[in-house]
């Protein structure tokens, strides 16, 4: 599909069937997002415009998915589409155990369930939110040990999803019988989107070994990430990206995953593992919330959906369009002076709202309140990694996260580059006047997510006019 000649790089599909989105005033807008407790998780969804809040579930599907769907089979136990999910994810995948369930999440609750509980640590590169919830609802500890380089937005490391290998030897060292596994996610969702070298799995595998410690993914962008490992790792240009997945698997013992990330679909997940003995326990534990092993919670046509996706997931033209349109916008935002997070991630570009509001401290919530800046002028939505997702510790204090982020994540083959225009003018104009941003305060939270439910309220009375 690469004419070296040419350098545009196109989606690499024509769109099949639309949907309209509507503009709203500024004024509207401003309404709603004071009954949604300046929560925009709490907006209804016809009163966005560009939803940049999660690339989890909100894709296209391909006419071959919407034909596999048409294939799905329904029944209850051994259903055909479960032998196709299954035989795709072993393609990619060749973990002997494959569990479906509804979600990622469903997945890390019953792998959380069974290792999980007080006394025990796991460690991670970052865990992402729904992963620190699970080890923390079981009793035990999420440690993350991110490399030094994916703390600080500025430098250009190509791999700031590596783990840091002193510090997990460090780690093992002195705590290796609380330690049930080692998980490294791929790409670092809450670090950036950040890739993870073969090189760093290689030595997280080996001091597995030395430890006799199971590794396990959180593989949910593991295409995007070995679309780095081709571009930026020595040695790899010319190694398919699925043959790369594949030697991300070898390194690894089982798997966490979220179907609604890089498999193209839009719910889904499996949780998958070579050991028996834990496959056992999980599959009993699954057998619980999500249903009969052969569906997890899953729909037939939702399996053939996935399985067709994951194969689409590995498309080079595919992942050139998908990385390349995702740095468009960083590219944009760079130009126009905005601090983003480089080098780009995968999904979503991060915009450093703890540096562009340097009049608003971390316990003002510096990220969520650019977050519904965006929302007000421009009708676009998109998710604070912070001191909200990511500030209120386990023993119920409440400190600055690392990092306050904004994210926009990219829906997968769903906005087109005059999308991405409009995103990259309106941010452009919120910084220019960034600030006039006002901080904010949580009125109301639950124990745990508390981003996602979380109400606010603006510190000082902010203009609604036009
Ligand atoms: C989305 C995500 C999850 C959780 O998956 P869900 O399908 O949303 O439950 C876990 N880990 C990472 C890195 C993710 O991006």
């Amino acid at each position: 599909m690469r004419d070296s000649r040419f350098h545009t790089v196109i989606e690499p599909f024509r769109i099949h069937s639309i949907e309209p989105v509507r503009l709203i005033s500024r004024s509207e807008r401003q309404a709603r997002l004071d009954e949604a407790g300046w929560n925009l998780f709490a907006l209804h969804g016809d009163d966005v415009l560009i939803d940049l809040l999660t690339d989890s579930g909100t894709g296209a599907l391909s006419n071959e998915q919407w034909a596999a769907i048409q294939r799905g089979n329904e029944g209850y136990a051994g259903s055909p589409s479960w032998f196709r999910f299954r035989d795709a994810v072993h393609e990619l995948f060749p973990f002997k155990h494959v569990i479906p369930t509804h979600q990622g999440r469903a997945a890390e609750k019953i792998l959380f369930g069974v290792v999980g509980g007080s006394g025990k640590v796991i460690p991670n590169n970052t865990h992402f939110d729904t992963t620190r919830a699970h080890v923390e609802f079981s009793g035990a500890e999420g440690v993350d040990l991110v490399v030094p380089e994916g703390l600080d937005p500025r430098n250009r490391h190509p791999f700031k999803g590596n783990v840091d290998i002193p510090a997990l030897s460090r780690l093992l060292a002195s705590r290796a019988e609380d330690v049930p596994l080692v998980m490294v996610t791929i790409t670092n969702n809450s670090g950036g989107g950040q890739p993870v070298s073969l090189a760093n799995l290689r030595a997280v595998r080996e001091l597995c070994d030395e430890y006799d410690k199971p590794l396990f993914l959180d593989a949910c962008r593991f295409a995007e990430n070995a679309w780095f490992i081709k571009t930026r790792e020595p040695g790899y240009v010319n190694v398919a990206v699925a043959d790369i997945v594949r030697e991300m698997a070898a390194l690894a013992d089982g798997m966490t995953m979220s179907a609604k990330k890089d498999p193209l679909a839009n719910i889904g997940g499996w949780l998958a593992m070579n050991d028996d003995a834990l496959a056992s326990e999980c599959r009993n534990l699954a057998i619980l919330t999500e249903g009969f092993p052969t569906y997890g919670g899953l729909a037939g046509r939702d399996l053939d959906a996935i399985a067709v996706g994951l194969r689409e997931s590995v498309d080079e033209d595919y992942l050139r369009y998908r990385i390349a349109s995702t740095a468009y916008l960083g590219e944009g935002l760079e130009r126009a002076g905005v601090p983003v997070v480089v080098p780009f991630g995968g999904h979503a570009i991060f915009i450093d709202a703890r540096e562009l509001l340097p009049h608003l401290p971390a316990l003002q919530y510096p990220g969520h309140a650019l977050a519904c800046a965006l929302y007000v002028e421009g009708g676009i939505r998109s998710c604070e990694i912070g001191t909200v997702m990511f500030g209120m510790g386990a023993d119920g204090v409440e400190r600055p996260a690392p990092m306050d982020l904004v994210r926009l994540a990219i829906p997968r083959r769903t906005y087109t580059h005059n999308h991405l225009d409009y995103v990259i003018e309106v941010v452009t104009y919120v910084a220019r006047n960034s600030d006039q941003i006002a901080g904010l305060e949580i009125v109301e939270q639950p124990e745990r997510l508390r981003h996602f439910s979380a109400r606010f309220a603006p510190l000082r009375k902010v203009e609604t006019a036009a």
